[in-house]
């Protein structure tokens, strides 16, 4: 099949090697030409469909009827010009005929304006080939540029209706924030773990699956389709692995949802005109804050761009990596959940192929080790920036940091020069990396200020961590506010009062005094029991997935952990975790609970959740294969060892056991054998309580006989709902209708539960739902008397808990089991709760 590419206007064709920019010369984005333009008209070159568009209307893709896809940029560096100069002729969607006008750009402007008006036009030639290429020279608008042969497994790979070939698999992104940073880290350490070639395919782009800013760089948004390839001997295990990777970025996504990120807010005011002396940005951060406007400079670091001998460079830049490495890893250790996980992002960086490929041709090309990991990591920047897609735009701030950081190492200087801070500091500046923000005091630092930035960048991520009110996107204002002013922060109403009067200072100090007592009655009653209104005890546990959580949920107020999830010491490794190492991370868990319960539930893995070290038959339906105590059961070593580990932990019986998905209550008197079995080696007396999670209808509608041989039960309700409704929990489609207040679902919960009054013995809820502010009311009042939530729910649940009387709640579940959806469900509840007062 041959398609032919005409020139989208007249100008001088050359070759993609000439285009100043490491992302198009590289091949990064697909082979093809590049054309220097001398009209401002942009035809399409082939017959087909427009597939992205960005608003800024410099760059359009097209798919072909044969699934080929053409992208055209024009120019270097024109997304800065933000849509200036540019008009799209036609939309996303749209099917044009080859010559039709597609963008009009007026020439002075872009010339102006940006890096170069190089216009490269490539396609993703995997399964193509190019042919009939133009020779360097002049071209006029529809004249051929090239031809691309589709082979035959090209082409039947394009085509949505061609049969899927072993080595790949088309899935629809289930995220609902798409293939952002953490997801495309998780996918790359899948990736790494195997060996087979393996890549990623969507928008007509391909991106080797282990390099973080590759993926990104795809722009997957939810629904999209994308393709995972794998060659290689390992080529059907890779796309198993990529698979769970996703699904595990969507459990990551279910339980924590939007997990480390504040709260997109849009411009608080962005309709009003600010006032006079004030400012008006976007909510990074909410929350209010008086102080002194304190500026921070970034010292640019020079970099020379010839360096010496190739060797000499490599070396260097490997010194540089490892030490940064090294310094990196410190941090983590020394700082909190999120401070880690943006510093494990960063880390990717620092060893992705793609960006490391890129400087390791720069310097091979004579060029310093500083200068080659710049031109790459910032080549990487405008692959992002081409995206509409302001979550991954606002990665650039990571890798800007983590260049620094090579940067800084390369020139001999260990962390980011900045000024000490005056008291009660309001930072202004344009700009702020992690690094620096984390480079702070933070007694000092009551506030940020930035004309740029983004609200779900990771800075503002660290800042919500650190609960310092921040405003982004204050504009060029700011910098006319003078050193040392003091500014009034209502980042609550995305304010800055930028020359505040004295009273309105001192009304500003008597704001945030009492709103720090306010927050702290909160906190102080998050850690007091929880009763209901009639005076029910209710107790709120957290569930966990690794030991910083731990104290985050006791500082939250939680009674102990009702569900450790312990696949994370599991997942994304070679080889299994030792019996000490399980060991001593249960050990921190328990001590960093001061005491209170953890519920440790066994590995769930299997099924969906491969492992490299577990080798597993194929399953057609893994959702209904091995998985948790089955996959467990099949393989006693692992089992040994991890239930050893959970049974060293001090003091005996801290710890109970929970097992995942069971059927029925054989495997539970399985599981009590081997624990007797092991407490007798180990000589430990003391006996350890074992629960079932209810995540099988099976399990709810045996509960009573379940808990002849189980000490308590837990509903873990993603799972039960997902098999109760046969309704994949990541299926993106049925996202809205995978509701745990589903009658059918209640009512299985109302078995269990009231199985658990029968025997006198606790019936818990682990799943999401636990935290749903509509399921509280109706769990109570099924007889849940135990809830299991993330940290940062805690709370909220316990306030929600407390404004409810358990009687008129069961009078209202009761009605719930009789409806006839989850949607008149949630009406129901949600008159109930209007009717009480409860507000979202
Ligand atoms: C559940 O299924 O509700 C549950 C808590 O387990 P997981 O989400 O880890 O599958
Ligand atoms: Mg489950």
């Amino acid at each position: 099949m041959l398609t032919k590419i005409m020139a989208p206007f007249d100008g001088w064709c050359s070759s993609l090697d000439d285009v100043p920019d490491a992302v198009f010369a590289g091949r990064m984005l697909g082979d093809g030409l590049a054309l220097d333009p001398t009209s401002g008209l942009l035809a399409a070159p082939c017959d087909g469909e427009v597939v992205t568009l960005p608003t800024t209307a410099h760059a359009v893709s097209l798919r072909t009827a044969s699934g080929l896809e053409i992208l055209v940029h024009i120019g270097i560096d024109t997304v800065e010009l933000k849509g200036r100069g540019f008009k799209a002729l036609v939309t996303v969607g749209d099917r044009v005929r080859a010559g039709d006008a597609l963008i009009r750009f007026d020439l002075d402007v872009a010339a102006r304006g940006a890096k170069s008006l190089m216009t490269p036009v490539v396609v993703q030639t995997d399964g193509a080939r190019i042919e009939n290429r133009r020779p360097t020279g002049p071209v006029s608008a529809g004249e051929l540029l090239f031809a691309v042969h589709l082979t035959e497994l090209g082409a039947s790979e394009r085509t949505a209706a061609a049969p899927m070939a072993v080595t790949q698999r088309t899935l629809k992104m289930p995220l609902k924030q798409g293939l952002h940073a953490r997801p495309a880290a998780l996918i790359a350490q899948r990736a790494k773990s195997v060996g087979a070639e393996v890549s990623l395919r969507a928008h007509g782009k391909s991106a080797n699956a282990r390099s973080v800013v590759a993926l990104m760089a795809l722009g997957v948004r939810h629904g999209d389709e994308f393709t995972i390839h794998a060659g290689g001997p390992e080529a059907g295990a890779a796309i198993e692995a990529l698979t769970a990777g996703i699904d595990e970025a969507l459990r990551m996504e279910a339980a924590h949802p939007t997990p480390s990120s504040p709260p997109p807010r849009s411009a608080a005011s962005a309709s009003e005109v600010p006032r006079s002396g004030e400012l008006i940005g976007v909510t990074a951060v909410a929350g209010f804050a008086v102080g002194r406007a304190t500026r921070i400079e970034r010292r640019a670091i020079e970099v020379a761009e010839r360096g010496g001998s190739v060797e000499q460079e490599r070396a260097e830049f490997e010194r540089a990596q490892n030490e940064v490495r090294t310094r990196l890893k410190r941090m983590a250790n020394a700082g909190g959940a999120t401070r880690r996980e943006i510093i494990k992002a960063h880390l990717e960086f620092l060893d992705d192929p793609t960006l490391n490929a890129t400087a390791q041709e720069s310097i091979a090309a004579g060029h310093s080790a500083g200068f080659g990991w710049r031109e790459s990591v910032r080549a990487s920047i405008r692959a992002l920036e081409l995206l509409d897609d302001t979550r991954l735009r606002e990665r650039a701030d990571d890798l800007l940091d983590i260049e620094s950081h090579v940067l800084m190492a390369l020139v001999g200087e260990a962390k980011p020069m900045i000024l000490p801070l005056p008291e009660r500091a309001v930072l202004i500046a344009a700009d702020l990396l992690p690094s620096e923000l984390t480079a702070l005091d933070r007694q000092r630092l009551v506030g940020i200020c930035l004309s740029g930035g983004g609200a779900t960048s990771h800075v503002a991520i660290l800042a919500a961590a650190m609960e310092i009110p921040m405003l982004v996107g204050l504009g060029s204002g700011l910098r006319e506010i003078a050193e040392g002013t003091m500014v009034i922060i209502d980042a609550d109403q995305g304010r800055l009062q930028t020359t505040p009067s004295e009273p309105a200072v001192a009304t500003a100090r008597a704001t945030v005094e009492a709103r720090l007592l306010r927050s702290a009655e909160q906190r102080l009653a998050a850690q007091a029991d929880c009763h209901a209104q009639d005076g029910t005890r209710v107790e709120v546990y957290a569930n966990l997935g690794n030991v910083a959580e731990a104290s985050l949920a006791v500082e939250n107020g939680a009674e102990g952990c009702g569900l450790l999830r312990t696949e994370f010491l599991f997942i994304d490794r070679d080889t299994a975790p030792s019996e000490e190492e399980q060991f001593q991370t249960y050990q921190d868990i328990a001590a960093a609970l001061s005491g209170r319960p953890l519920i440790l539930r066994l590995m769930d893995v299997g099924g969906d959740k491969p492992l490299k070290y577990l080798p597993l038959p194929h399953e057609d339906n893994p959702a209904l294969g091995l998985r948790g105590v089955r996959t467990v059961l099949s393989r006693p070593d692992l089992l040994r060892t991890q239930l050893r580990a959970a049974l060293r932990v001090a003091p005996p019986g801290r710890v109970r056991l929970l097992l995942p998905m069971v059927t029925d209550a054989s495997e539970i008197t399985a599981i009590r054998g081997m624990c007797d079995e092991l407490r007798a080696e180990l000589k430990r007396g003391a006996n350890m309580e074992i629960g079932a999670m209810v995540e099988t209808p099976a399990a709810a509608l045996t509960a009573a006989r379940l808990l002849r041989d189980a000490d308590f039960l837990s509903i873990g309700s993603n799972d039960l709902t997902q098999y109760t409704l046969a309704m994949d929990r990541g299926h993106p489609e049925l996202a809205s209708r995978t509701d745990a207040l589903h009658p059918a679902v209640l009512k299985l919960i109302a078995a269990a539960a009231s199985a658990g009054v029968a025997a006198g013995k606790m019936v818990a809820v682990c799943g999401g739902m636990a935290a749903d502010r509509a399921a509280v009311p109706v769990l109570l009042g099924l007889g849940v008397r135990e809830l299991s939530v993330v940290p940062g729910a805690i709370p909220a649940t316990k306030r929600r808990v407390r404004s409810l009387r358990i009687l008129e709640c069961r009078e209202m579940a009761l009605r719930c089991l009789e409806l006839g959806s989850a949607a008149e469900v949630r009406l129901l509840i949600d008159q109930y709760l209007a009717s009480v007062g409860d507000s979202p």
